[in-house]
């Protein structure tokens, strides 16, 4: 999906895809692809129909080795150093019209339909993120002394893992409701508007846990040995991609109804996409 004009509004996708009969020629390119540089096979969203704003963009599989798709550096990260992110470049890349993959000019409705999952799945590393920091350092604040006592016996340090581990248990509730919604056959499915809200909350709440850990953790948190250091840095990226806070607020703020009834699933708007 990303574009170096165009994250957060994929509306601005300038990555083109020319009908040439039994093929497309997709010029073009991307950037921050996670797994970019090891995958074989990428999906790339491409403007069919120039005219059609939204509903001009299809969903092209294109292939490693096929003439003019090149890959640039692999990003250098702030965190997540083990996971490849990459830029990819599209140039007269001669695509099969069989590469197509869902309905012409579908891309929106199938992004809507499976970021839902996406998002669900970063909540789900969000809230399993902030429990286990809140163990370590639970562990480490029982183990490490100061003013002669364990830093567990302090007030201020027992609310901050009371206010911590109140606010995980309250997450997990909801993220658990939001897995139970997409794992059951026979309903709708998750409804998109919840995975938004268990994306924004979870992943916030594991940027706060992080940092509070690493507080507590003192000048060891801040070394990179110690896995809060690396959880904190790690994280960071999860209020980011798969849609940031702030388009997970809009679409939750124009959902039809934005309470937080989950069914029957609330109309999707087009407007402000993703
Ligand atoms: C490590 C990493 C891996 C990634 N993996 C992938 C991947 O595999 N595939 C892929 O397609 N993309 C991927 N991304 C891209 C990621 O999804 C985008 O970076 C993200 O959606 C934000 O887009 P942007 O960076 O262009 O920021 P922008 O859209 O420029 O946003 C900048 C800031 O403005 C805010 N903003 C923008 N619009 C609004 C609005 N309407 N209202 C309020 N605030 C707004 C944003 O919330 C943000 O804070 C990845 C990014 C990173 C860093």
């Amino acid at each position: 999906m990303t574009e170096p004009g165009a994250g957060s509004d994929l509306q601005g996708i300038r990555t083109t895809a020319e009908d040439h009969g039994d093929h497309w020629i997709l010029n073009g390119s991307k950037t921050f692809i996670s797994n970019g540089i090891l995958a074989d096979l990428v999906i790339v969203v491409a403007k069919t129909t120039p005219e059609g704003g939204a509903h001009g963009l299809s969903l092209l599989v294109v292939e490693r080795g096929m003439e003019g798709f090149e890959r640039g550096r692999n990003l250098d990260k702030i965190g997540q150093k083990s996971q490849d992110t990459a830029e990819l470049f599209f140039k007269d890349v001669r695509v099969p019209k069989e590469n197509l993959l869902g309905e012409l000019n579908g891309a929106f409705v199938h992004l809507m339909t499976n970021l839902a999952q996406e998002r669900l799945a970063i909540a789900v590393a969000g809230i399993a993120g902030a429990e286990h920091l809140l163990e370590l350092t639970t562990t480490y604040v029982k183990e490490r002394e100061a003013f002669g006592r364990p830093l567990a016996r302090l007030q201020h340090v027992r609310f901050e893992i009371a206010e911590m581990a109140t606010e995980c248990a309250v997450t997990r509730t909801f993220v658990d409701r939001c897995i139970a919604e997409h794992a059951d056959p026979t309903g709708l499915g998750l409804d998109p508007v919840n995975a938004s809200m268990a994306k924004w909350w979870a992943t916030e709440l594991q940027k706060r846990v992080a940092d509070r850990c690493l507080q507590l953790h003192g000048g060891y948190g801040y070394m990179s040995e110690f896995p809060v250091a690396r959880a904190f840095t790690d994280g960071r990226i999860q209020t980011i991609y798969g849609g940031t806070t702030e388009i997970m607020k809009e679409i939750i703020g124009r959902s039809s109804s934005a309470d937080p009834v989950p069914h029957p699933r609330r109309t999707l708007t087009t407007k402000g996409f993703p």
